[in-house]
């Protein structure tokens, strides 16, 4: 058994679920933080903790050129290596590829790409994209698709489309036959040496043996339970299409399907329309994932229409750019209005910067360009969106 999905409610459109993972239970329609690189910038596993993140999403070809994926499998695998007990999601890397990497061949075999970070040549396919996510170990992984551009013509679409399809099979298939490679039953050394570890005890400090606590249990690893693996939906704009691409890929059969291809530069309102008219023809027995959305009025208003799983760097991205969603609309903390504002910046906010500090700081911190500065934006962002879908949930 590699996830269990179990709806409780479900209002209209909308459906309230708990997804079981090998690591941990995912309250439904939920957010995934990105934390890139093994990380959501700025903010430690503990306090991602307390913030009751249930599940992150990591970039697989951001790992794969850094540290390596063959690094974080002999470290025991992404869950290990970051110290993160709860569920992780990985992308299969075919996005970041398609909007990253230059000098990109595509072909039917996969993509050849350079890398963003010093020109090396790399190569990622269905096969060497899941054997990626295997060696990462995250508890849901995703077929290699293909990103259709917008805009794109029909044929383009369609081509795309197919070849995603055929991506898709070969996900699956390389995912059947080597899913039990996955490194949690692995008795490799932790990240964390025994000898540290008691160093660490010994110092008395709680937070250290908070740390402790999470590296030493054996929740990193599960015999007998192997990852999920999602397909994803293509075809552009195109309501037949994606119609088309939603059936082929259900009788491949996927763990759960994504919405992809989206959010690429339409205009919102088309978003919207073909999210409403794909999730028509997809399961409802199966998590639906809508990939890279969105703000939070949009958040809420995709959970209404039956979406359980998004993901999406605004929220800590903008944080690092001072941008800040609170319940009164959106604050740019540069400003120099907020210089003398003593109030918090989220009054309905019980986030602890918002208990602690004022605006005036924030923006003071901001303006002196200080390492803090991008950390309390990060807590305070992530938590508006972790309370939004909190309140979401309540409403069904
Ligand atoms: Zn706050």
């Amino acid at each position: 058994m590699s996830l269990r999905f179990e709806i409780s409610k479900i209002g209209h459109a909308a459906r309230r679920a708990t997804l079981h993972t090998p690591h941990g239970e995912v309250e439904t329609p939920a957010f995934m933080p990105v934390g890139t690189a093994a990380t959501v910038k700025g903010v430690p596993q503990d306090l991602l903790e307390q913030l009751d993140v249930q599940i992150l999403l990591s970039n697989t070809y951001h790992l794969y050129l850094r540290p390596g994926i063959d690094q974080i499998r002999k470290l025991g695998g992404l869950h290990r290596f970051m110290s993160w007990p709860r569920a992780i999601l990985t992308d299969s890397g075919g996005f970041q590829v398609f909007s990253l990497s230059d000098l990109r061949k595509v072909t039917e075999e996969g993509v050849t790409f350079r890398s963003h970070l010093d020109g090396s040549s790399h190569f990622l396919s269905p096969e060497t994209a899941t054997e990626a996510q295997i060696g990462l170990g995250a508890d849901i992984i995703m077929a290699f698709d293909e990103c259709t551009e917008y805009p794109a013509d029909a044929s383009r679409t369609r081509n795309s489309m197919e070849m995603t399809l055929r991506w898709a099979q070969r996900s699956k298939k390389y995912f059947e036959d080597h899913k039990h490679e996955v490194p949690w039953q692995s008795r490799q050394p932790s990240a964390v040496s025994h000898q540290e570890k008691t160093r660490f005890l010994d110092s008395g400090d709680e937070s250290e043996r908070g740390f402790i606590s999470a590296a030493r249990n054996d929740s990193f690893d599960k015999p007998e339970q192997t990852q999920a693996l999602f397909g994803i939906i293509q075809g552009g704009m195109d309501h037949a299409l994606r119609k088309e691409s939603a059936e082929r890929t259900i009788e491949i059969g996927f763990d759960g399907y994504a919405i992809g291809g989206l959010s690429v530069g339409e205009p919102r309102a088309l978003t919207r329309e073909i999210v409403e008219s794909t999730i028509e023809h997809l399961p409802k027995d199966k998590p639906r994932y809508l990939m890279g959305v969105g703000t939070p009025e949009e958040i809420v208003e995709y959970s209404n229409l039956g979406i359980d799983m998004m993901d999406c760097v605004l929220p800590t991205r903008a944080a690092r750019h001072g941008l800040l969603f609170t319940s009164e609309g959106k604050i740019s903390i540069k400003q120099a209005r907020y210089a003398g504002d003593e109030r918090p910046l989220d009054p309905s906010c019980s986030c602890q910067v918002c208990r602690r500090y004022s605006r005036a700081y924030l923006r003071h911190l901001y303006a002196s360009n200080e390492v803090l500065s991008q950390v309390l934006n990060t807590i305070h962002n992530l938590t508006y969106y972790l309370d939004t879908m909190r309140r979401v949930r309540h409403s069904i």
